[in-house]
């Protein structure tokens, strides 16, 4: 039997629309009905889990709420006969931690098809090594390859390459053979990117140039894109002839000026992503390659695991920009699986 409380931590909005967050102890009649309670283990930071921590509306509307798309665990409780007690699972990019409470808490309690169980080749830590970025970067790659954009087809580049996503996407395209170019705007980035298999790393400021004119010297065969704005307008205009583009992100602004040159006289295609509406089979097939054919070489050159009581400074960091890699935040940690 899970105790009468639960630690997590908790994003308060009041009237006035000032935001504080603490970690504290909850009941756990606080959590909404859900199909099993999961214990969590390790949950991690997302860029959208810093906007749910400071309040941005876009994100959650409920107040008090607890942010974490994301979280590796063991079932503490189950209502449903697909899953027992002990069962490792794995939550991610889905509404958790934006329409219910979320990984941010040692519990969590969803609904059965938010589940999938932790496929075999992957450790619970290591599945927040990935987290939503991880998965995110798998359905852009997915994306590219069902565009018949393929190891043999060119370069591919990766923007924001040194964030969640990014990293993600350079270690998952060099596992597959692609010669990756890393875009970043972190000098101190370049030997990180490298060692995740990057085969050549520029500045932001190399795909962002000539606004004006509508197209550039073709070099892509594909990208992916997690920033936006005149980022990927630079992405566009320079991607070869029948390339694709999989854009997931917003950094650079949400507004894109461009003409359609680059659609109709290079037959180019804009991908959009949106993870967290991957249909079901997709999305446990995806994790099921990234736990396997698709699991990057070494997960931990990515890894910064936090506690929970460092998250404020950390989701500073990450409106920043300034994180390299992924945050994990362990809870329960090992110990989950050890009790269960
Ligand atoms: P991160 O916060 O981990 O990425 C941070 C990186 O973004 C930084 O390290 C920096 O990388 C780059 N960056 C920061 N500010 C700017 C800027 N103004 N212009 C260009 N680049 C900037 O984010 P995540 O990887 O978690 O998410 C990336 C994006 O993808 C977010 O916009 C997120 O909302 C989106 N996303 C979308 C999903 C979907 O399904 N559509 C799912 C998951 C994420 P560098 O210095 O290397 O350039």
């Amino acid at each position: 039997m899970p105790p009468e409380t639960f630690k997590c931590y908790l994003v308060n909005k009041d009237s006035d629309g000032n935001v504080s967050a603490e970690v504290t102890q909850r009941a756990f009649e606080e959590l909404p009905p859900g199909e099993a309670l999961v214990r969590t283990a390790y949950s991690s930071l997302n860029y959208k889990d810093a906007l749910a921590a400071t309040g941005h509306p876009g994100v959650a509307k409920v107040f008090p709420h607890v942010p974490g798309l994301d979280v590796a665990g063991v079932v503490a409780q189950s209502g449903v006969y697909e899953l027992v007690e002990g069962d490792r699972v794995v939550i991610a990019s889905l509404a958790l931690g934006v329409d219910r409470w979320g990984g941010f808490a040692e519990y969590v309690s969803v609904p059965l098809d938010w589940i999938v169980p932790l496929p075999e080749g992957l450790t619970l830590r290591e599945s927040m090594i990935l987290g939503t970025a991880g998965f995110t970067a798998a359905f852009c790659v997915d994306t590219l390859q069902r565009h018949d954009i393929g190891p043999d087809s060119g370069e591919i580049a990766v923007t924001r390459a040194s964030g969640g996503v990014g990293s993600v996407a350079v270690a998952l395209l060099a596992k597959l053979g692609y010669s990756v170019v890393a875009v970043t705007g972190k000098q101190s980035a370049h030997e990180y990117l490298e060692k995740l298999g990057a085969a050549e790393v520029i500045g932001r400021e190399e795909v962002d140039r000539y606004r004006d004119r509508p197209m550039l010297p073709a070099r892509w065969a594909g990208a992916v894109d997690t920033v936006g704005g005149n980022i990927l307008t630079g992405v566009l205009r320079s991607t070869r002839h029948h390339g694709c583009v999989a854009a997931c992100g917003v950094a650079a602004g949400s507004e894109m000026s461009m003409t359609v040159f680059p659609f109709i006289l290079r037959g180019i295609t804009l991908a959009g992503i949106d993870s967290s509406t991957c249909p079901d089979p997709l999305r446990h097939d995806l994790w099921n390659r990234l736990a396997g054919e698709w699991k990057p070489n070494d997960l931990e050159i990515m890894a910064n695991v936090i506690a929970l009581e460092e998250l404020p400074e950390r989701i500073d960091e990450i409106l920043a920009g300034k994180i390299t890699g992924r945050i994990v935040v362990e809870l329960g940690g090992e110990q989950v699986v050890e009790e269960s």
